[in-house]
């Protein structure tokens, strides 16, 4: 094979489009059901957009954008492939003077997006997610709303056994006294740190507790959490968060080294893992942006919102063997067989008219033998052959048969809508 997909893409094959379908269609629903209303914005946006929003020294910005530039040479015209959607989002809310509308905007998403990392099972290049953004909120109970959401979401798929983790990472206020704990902390562990750890530590010393590399992983594990150092109003935030989530039945758990790979979270972070998906098990991350409207230029006003990986969360599916409820392929009604190969094009006149009624219909364009023709039309799983030769078309009838019981009529062409309804044959 001289042509492959490139390195970290899937192509989504028509026999798994049914399930693909199945999640979206569960996504629009539950979003419906939430008063999320959907937004699509472009595939790539101007680069400066994501290295303001998303933190310079994240990985994402400093190793996973896929960019390019245009032809002009300015700094606005480098443009990146979207990485992650609550920047667009936030930058049509503000563009589009959505706030001056109504402040509170609940928004969602569903489409591609693209990171260049290194290909293993549940992390690709292009991969999709659904996401919700809640804008121009502080209300804790955003927080707990977009959480039942997403356990709403999973559970509307049949997924009921996955675990919400939850963490608050403060403001910058608390932040910047846990800035200085964790300095003292780690630099008593520089030596053993990864390069790329030993970098962040003058750069932006929270980013090692994201750090992947188990070395660093275990000793960030021991430092302390954020938690003891929040400010009066996020620890309020958080409790009214935690009290939100047990009124309403959300079971969840507590994990103070929770921690997430963008610079624009502030108080309450989660994440949805579920045990089917091994080492990358999160199905959803997300959590409140307090600062990122203002910083991309509009008012202070807060956020909050996540996203679902849609590859994953189809894992999972496969993983509990869930098929969507409806047939994996949809078959034609009706497969129009043409007695001889002269006989093709008034055979797609009559193909055409079925399918203007609104009939599934399909046929073959191969002069194959009446046989194969019938062989065709079974192996499609037509639920009814209408066959048309010479003789037919002078007397302007059609041969009808019936798939199930093999029952045969000749019926006048210009009934067959009506026998085909009456049978429930479309
Ligand atoms: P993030 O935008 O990094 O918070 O990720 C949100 C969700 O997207 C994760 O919980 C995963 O389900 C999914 N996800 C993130 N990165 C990838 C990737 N490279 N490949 C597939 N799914 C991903």
């Amino acid at each position: 094979m001289k042509y492959k997909a490139p390195t970290g893409t899937n192509d989504i094959l028509p026999e798994q489009i049914p399930l693909w379908r199945q999640v979206e269609e569960t996504a629009r629903e539950m979003c419906g059901r939430y008063g999320f209303r959907e937004i699509r914005t472009p595939i790539f946006e101007y680069t400066p957009l994501f290295i303001r929003s998303i933190g310079e020294t994240t990985d994402i910005v400093e190793k996973e954008m896929y960019t390019f530039s245009s032809k002009k040479e300015s700094k606005e015209s480098s443009i990146a492939l979207r990485p992650e959607l609550t920047a667009p989002v936030v930058r049509a809310y503000l563009e589009h003077h959505l706030d001056r509308e109504q402040k509170f905007q609940k928004l969602y998403y569903i489409g591609p997006l693209f990171r260049h990392e290194r290909p293993q099972r549940g992390r690709t290049r292009q991969f999709h997610q659904l996401g919700v953004e809640a804008l121009g909120s502080d209300s804790p109970l955003v927080d707990v709303e977009i959480m039942e959401l997403a356990v709403s979401f999973f559970k509307g798929l049949g997924i009921s056994d996955c675990v919400l983790k939850i963490n608050s990472i403060g403001c910058p206020k608390c932040r910047s006294d846990y800035r200085e704990v964790l300095k003292k902390y780690f630099a008593g562990h520089q030596k053993t740190l990864c390069d790329n750890c030993r970098n962040r530590y003058d750069r932006n010393v929270f980013r090692i507790l994201d750090c992947k590399n188990q070395q660093c992983y275990q000793i960030a594990a021991k430092a302390s959490a954020i938690n003891d150092y929040l400010c009066p109003d996020c620890q309020s935030h958080f409790n009214r968060v935690l009290e939100g989530l047990k009124k309403n039945g959300i079971a969840y758990k507590s994990d103070q080294h929770l921690v997430r790979g963008f610079d624009y979270y502030t108080k309450t972070i989660f994440e949805i893992t579920h045990s089917a998906l091994g080492s990358q098990d999160a199905l959803c991350g997300g959590g409140r942006y307090d600062n990122l409207i203002k910083e991309l230029g509009g008012p202070d006003l807060g956020a909050a919102g996540w996203a679902v990986g849609l590859e994953r969360t189809i894992m999972v599916l496969g993983s509990l063997k869930i098929k969507p409820p409806g047939q994996l392929t949809e078959p034609p009604a009706i497969f129009v067989v043409s007695v001889t190969p002269e006989m093709v094009e008034e055979s797609f006149v009559l193909l055409s008219e079925l399918r203007k009624k609104g009939i599934r219909a399909s046929m073959d364009y191969e002069n194959r033998s009446l046989k194969a023709q019938m062989r065709q039309a079974n192996r499609c799983q037509a639920a009814g052959v209408v066959i048309l030769g010479p003789d037919e078309l002078k007397k302007q009838v059609v041969k009808l048969k019936q798939m199930d019981s093999g029952e045969e009529s000749e019926i006048k062409r210009q009934d067959l809508f009506d026998l085909l309804s009456k049978k429930h044959m479309v």
